[in-house]
């Protein structure tokens, strides 16, 4: 461990490009195609065949030659009624029309789709039904291709499909199924331990009850806020429990961790404290199997940041599993996820590696502070204003503790060292939340 950096306050993007520059992705896995929405696609999915497979009609109506109606209105036979997922019995000669309906395969012989709308049965014999056998008059002339939907004018067979690192959106799901991809290969959800260290923590009560607390506890929030956070994400959360302070006990934790996880998140005990025993631990783990750096962020709130790359225990290829000691404060853990651990998780689950993005935002009323050698990053609630321009307002208390704040922010502002952002001014944001008109969140 690199004692010194405990002391150095560490610019924020020194320690993103810290924490991505040993981040690599987890190795690809075939999934069902189903469980693969938001999942990164490992290879070009390429089509095997034309999409849709035959040329077919786009409207409901008749199959006619283009010809036969150059003088419409005009009478034709009805030879064949053809429903979709059936294949033509009879060709369309002259004079002579198939009634169709969309999807259906175009009849050889025809050339254009006369829709049902612009068509109407001729009575013949008492029966206005149209059918085999019965004449139809086509109302207005149609040209060649009408309506016709060629095969292949979706997707070519030997195209790409969907391309590899594409983060798979519904549509795309719809177009892997539509080339007959049932499984995909992709990068996996990484499975993300989260544990909460500390001896004042006490458990949510399984029957929903809220437990008497002793003098000096505190309920546990971290732990299923990181999780809740990291299912928003794509990850898959696993619940490591509470450590107390004990080296005994976060050892045992982190090894647990190790044996099951592609990431490891905990809180507390990273700071200067005598109980603080996540980073002691973490040091020693690091000295045995991999790297670990006790750092001090230059942001506020989230100073404390102990980052680890150890060796995992899971039995499968070497590899070094990226832990994150945040700090306990519950407001910091949070920042601390968007801002440092956010990034390398979308890395191990196939992303390109990048700072958390940005938006730019005005100062609506502007935001203050002193010169302290730290970025801030407030909680705001960026909105959308009458004008059409998005807005950022600190969004309730600001202190560390304050997870009520934090639950009605939507974003974290970027503030500078310095005296701050002016009213008006334009400042950057990190968003994690949906954006609504002002006052939607409830500030
Ligand atoms: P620490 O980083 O362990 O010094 O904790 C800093 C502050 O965060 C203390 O006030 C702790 O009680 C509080 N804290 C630590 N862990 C949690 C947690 N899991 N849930 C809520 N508050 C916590
Ligand atoms: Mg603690």
């Amino acid at each position: 461990m690199a004692a010194q950096d405990a002391e150095r306050l560490v610019p924020l993007e020194e320690v993103q490009h810290l924490a991505l520059s040993r981040a690599r992705a987890l190795p690809p896995v075939e999934i069902p195609l189903d469980d693969a929405l938001g999942c990164v696609l490992a290879h070009d999915a390429v089509a095997t065949e034309d999409v849709p497979p035959f040329a077919n009609t786009a409207m409901d109506g008749y199959a006619v030659r283009a010809g036969d109606t150059a003088n419409a209105p005009v009478e034709l036979r009805v030879v064949d009624v053809l429903g979709a997922g059936s294949s033509p019995n009879v060709g369309v000669g002259p004079g002579e029309a198939v009634q169709i309906m969309t999807g259906a395969p175009i009849p050889p012989g025809a050339d254009a789709i006369a829709i049902v709308e612009r068509a109407e049965a001729v009575l013949t014999g008492g029966s206005a039904k149209p059918g085999p056998g019965s004449l139809v008059r086509i109302l207005d002339s149609v040209v060649p291709g009408a309506h016709f939907r060629a095969a292949g004018s979706d997707l070519a067979a030997g195209s790409v499909a969907v391309a590899a690192g594409t983060v798979l959106e519904p549509a795309h799901i719809g177009v892997l199924a539509s080339i007959g991809a049932g499984l995909v290969k992709v990068h996996p959800r990484p499975r993300v331990g989260v544990m909460s260290t500390g001896d004042e923590l006490v458990e949510l009560a399984a029957d929903g009850s809220a437990r008497p607390l002793s003098p000096g506890q505190i309920r546990d929030s971290n732990r299923h806020a990181l999780l809740a956070t990291l299912r928003r994400d794509g990850c898959v959360p696993v619940d490591l429990g509470l450590a107390i302070d004990t080296e005994e006990a976060v050892t045992a934790g982190l090894e647990r961790a190790l044996a099951t996880c592609d990431a490891v998140i905990t809180t507390g005990g990273v700071s200067k404290g005598e109980f603080d025993y996540v980073k002691t631990v973490l040091a020693k783990m690091g000295a045995a199997t991999g790297e670990v750096r006790e750092l001090s962020v230059a942001i506020r709130p989230a100073k404390p940041l102990v980052l680890g790359w150890l060796g995992n225990r899971d039995g499968a290829e070497p590899r070094l599993v990226p832990v994150f000691g945040l700090p306990g404060n519950p407001v910091s853990s949070l920042v601390s996820y968007e801002a440092i651990a956010l990034p390398v998780l979308r890395v191990l689950a196939g992303h390109a590696p990048a700072a958390p993005p940005t938006v730019p935002a005005l100062a609506d009323p502007g935001l203050r502070r002193r010169a302290d050698g730290k970025t801030h990053l407030v909680r705001v609630e960026l909105s959308w204003r009458a004008d059409g321009r998005l807005a950022a307002r600190a969004a309730g208390g600001q202190m560390s503790h304050q997870l009520s704040g934090m639950a009605v922010a939507n974003g974290l502002a970027v503030v500078p060292d310095g005296e701050g952002i002016a009213e008006g001014e334009m400042l950057e944001v990190i968003p994690f939340g949906p954006i609504g008109p002002f006052g939607a969140r409830g500030t």
